[in-house]
């Protein structure tokens, strides 16, 4: 078979996503995911080539942590009673969803999760997945539906014990034999599902397939509670102890409810940890402070969307009563998901991973201002083409590889199925 014709993007307006240095001219695009952009004196002669006069060119989004398993979510009818706290809103909503999820429910809700991400700009996701009906093969399952839509992933199963010991042997099932062929994680829901016994058989997966911990911590107060009450310990130290912080795989999400110990412990960790500022500002839990481990945090959106500079807006303006940092702060966590997936070498996010921004700004854009025009302006509508792994996945904001309006239409089928069933 004769190789794939390179891209070319001729004309492009380009922004170094590390240096932020700004560069224009044409820049040649390799296909597959240890491919390559970099700059040439000529078009080459076989290249497909986009023209992207008047536009800008970064490097694509990703997703730190996601839920793609709600995306059938949105808009469904509330529980009877009222969720008063964060406990209850994952028993009464987030619980209740996932137990009612069935294959087809998961692989609608994953194609259009993938859909919403590709149009907002992403390339990558790590996502979280639970469906504790529904575990077997639902991560492969997952799998296939983002790499449809052209996407990479970094998926793990939800393990817990908070539907008893079948439902977490189903869990644990799940996740080795997935791991046998995939990277991926090993995911567990929060401490306070978790026995000690659990979290064991967690780490022991993690070290035999290489890989890390992916969980839930200290998003709400009543989790460090828990920790306290029934192993002696806040929760940083209860996954420190069991080795977790160790393996630079992990993923601690959330992170908000901790006291000075646990800063300095996850600021020596290798472990990192993801935001998710608009999930926290909806259920009310706090805002995330990243003194004292700054340099480990990075962006997730938790099922709210597929949308990284949706969650960018939302950590900058949120944390301004936090740790109040700075646009270009806000920036490098926007991005350090990119450090994480290649300080793990996690294949699919190389730097042929690229947008093209139809972004016409009524104001200079410098390295200097970029971050700034990134937290108060950039959005979803200026993602006009989206490249990943060299291919042109979204093109005049529309998907390439999949109908989007048949992904719709039979994602509101399954979700008026699933609404059923609540
Ligand atoms: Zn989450």
């Amino acid at each position: 078979m004769p190789a794939p014709a390179p891209l070319c993007l001729t004309n492009a307006r380009f922004i170094d996503p590390d240096t932020l240095d700004i560069r224009t001219g044409h820049l040649a695009v390799t296909q597959g995911p240890q491919g390559s952009a970099a700059f040439v004196d000529a078009i080459p002669p076989d290249a497909e080539t986009i023209d992207c006069t008047g536009k800008l060119v970064t490097r694509a989004l990703a997703v730190g942590h996601h839920h793609i398993y709600s995306a059938l979510a949105r808009g469904m009818p509330p529980p009877a009673a009222p969720p008063t706290n964060f406990v209850e809103i994952l028993q009464r909503i987030w619980w209740n969803l996932d137990k009612a999820l069935d294959a087809d429910m998961i692989r609608a809700s994953a194609l259009a999760a993938a859909v919403d991400a590709a149009k907002s700009g992403v390339t990558f996701i790590i996502d979280h997945h639970a469906s504790p009906n529904a575990a077997a093969g639902s991560l492969h399952t997952i799998a296939h539906a983002l790499e449809s839509v052209g996407l990479d992933h970094l998926l793990c199963y939800e393990l817990s014990d908070r539907d008893g010991p079948e439902s977490r042997d189903a869990g644990l099932r799940e996740t080795a034999e997935y791991l046998q062929s995939r990277p991926g994680l090993v995911g567990l829901h929060a401490s306070f599902t978790v026995s000690d016994e659990l979290l064991d058989k967690a780490m022991h997966l993690a070290h035999e397939h290489n890989t890390g911990i992916h969980v839930h911590v200290a998003e709400a107060q009543s989790d460090q509670q828990h920790c306290l009450q029934h192993h002696g310990l806040r929760c940083v130290h209860r996954f420190a102890q069991a080795g977790a912080l160790d393996l630079p795989q992990t993923i601690l999400a959330h992170c908000i409810h901790l006291d000075e110990s646990e800063r300095r412990r996850l600021g020596d960790a290798n472990a990192w940890v993801s935001h998710q500022p608009e999930s926290n500002l909806n259920n009310a839990v706090g805002i995330a402070d990243a003194t004292g481990f700054e340099h480990r945090v990075f962006l997730g959106t938790d099922g709210m969307n597929g949308d990284p500079l949706a969650a960018a807006r939302a950590e900058y303006l949120a944390c301004q009563s936090a740790d109040a940092p700075s646009p270009l702060v806000v920036y490098r966590r926007l991005r350090r998901v990119h450090e994480y997936l290649a300080a793990n070498n996690i294949p699919g996010d190389a730097p042929n991973n690229l947008v093209i921004l139809d972004y016409d700004p009524p104001t200079p854009i410098t390295p200097d201002n970029w971050p700034a025009h990134v937290v108060y302006a950039l959005n979803r509508s200026h993602i006009d083409t989206v490249i990943s792994n060299g291919r042109v996945i979204v093109r005049d904001r529309r998907c390439t590889l999949v109908d989007e309006a048949e992904i719709a239409a039979h994602a509101r089928e399954q979700a008026a199925r699933l609404w059923s069933k609540l």
